[in-house]
């Protein structure tokens, strides 16, 4: 790299680097199917806690591949790279059967439990995905309340006819729909509310710094009560401070996802969370009454 200034050595380490990227993608394009079956890839949970009754009964699924060469990659980049090669069916059909069979395994402990799964743009071109879901979620016995589907603002602006088609079959099931990082795209809560969906997740650029950031602060107040208005619940994305809750509670903002409450969490992980949650808000609500 301390060459990278010099004439010519700042080519080579440039085309070298962009050698180096380039393989790790053929890496990662080449080995996504093994690791589907091998146990390298799994899922993670988020848990999203309701204000105004400080419960949780919702969690969002993040994919996590660790690789035996690589190490841990980020979803952001296999993401990506699964969404240019082409192959990002396999992701979301792999996340969503593994999700409906631990909804199932859930049903008993968790009757009410909602868990939502995120799609890319490819998905909502798709018309045999509202179908694929059906057949799932009927061979697990899960009911669709149980399942949440997050889609970012940019994927419903594509192609919008064959998307709207899909959501409207989606939601028609009784699957909540969510537009995610809501506020990083080019679309607006006017132009959304023409969509079939239930939700809308503040994107975290808005959330992280909102006790200290009075534009973020305004503009968080401002799309809730837009928000709201035009019928949509309200998600809040990537709160880490206690400070920030309560903006998020005055904003009157529904539900919270966040490091402050929990970072994602292996599943054993998640659902002792979960107990412990509920015991935790019991024993709160009993000291104040
Ligand atoms: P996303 O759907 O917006 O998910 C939220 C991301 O923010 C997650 O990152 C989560 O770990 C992170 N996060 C949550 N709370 C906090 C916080 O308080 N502070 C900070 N710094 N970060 C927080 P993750 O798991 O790395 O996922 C990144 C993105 O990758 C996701 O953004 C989503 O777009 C994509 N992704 C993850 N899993 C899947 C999947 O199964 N399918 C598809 N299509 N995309 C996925
Ligand atoms: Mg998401
Ligand atoms: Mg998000
Ligand atoms: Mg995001």
């Amino acid at each position: 790299q301390e060459n990278a200034s010099q004439a010519g050595g700042g080519i080579a380490f440039y085309q070298s680097g962009q050698d180096e990227t380039h393989q790790r993608e053929l890496t990662i394009i080449r080995d996504l199917p093994e690791a589907l079956n091998s146990g390298q890839l799994y899922v993670v949970y988020q848990p999203k806690v309701e204000l105004a009754s400080e419960q949780c009964h919702s969690a969002e699924a993040l994919i996590r591949w660790q690789h035996p060469q690589l190490g841990f990659i980020s979803p952001v980049e296999f993401i990506a790279t699964a969404e240019h090669s082409g192959n990002i069916s396999l992701i979301t059909q792999w996340m969503l059967k593994t999700v409906v069979k631990q909804l199932a395994a859930w049903q008993a402990d968790y009757p009410t439990l909602r868990i939502a799964v995120n799609l890319s743009a490819a998905d909502l071109l798709d018309q045999n995905l509202p179908q694929q879901i059906s057949t799932l979620l009927q061979q697990y016995q899960v009911p669709a309340t149980a399942l949440a589907l997050e889609v970012t603002e940019s994927a419903v602006m594509q192609d919008t006819s064959k998307v709207i088609a899909n959501l409207n079959t989606l939601k028609a099931m009784a699957i909540n729909l969510a537009i995610d990082d809501f506020g990083t795209g080019q679309s607006s809560l006017a132009y959304l509310k023409q969509l079939p969906v239930n939700e809308i997740k503040i994107d975290r650029a808005f959330v992280k710094d909102i006790e200290t950031n009075s534009n973020d602060a305004l503009i968080v107040n401002a799309t809730v009560k837009l928000a709201h208005g035009l019928g949509f619940k309200v998600t809040a994305e990537g709160l880490e401070n206690l400070a920030g809750l309560s903006y998020l509670k005055e904003s009157g903002c529904d539900t919270v996802q966040g490091y402050f409450f929990s970072k994602p969490l292996a599943t054993a992980e998640f659902s002792q969370w979960l107990t412990n949650f509920a015991a935790t808000a019991k024993q709160t609500a009993e000291l104040s009454e």
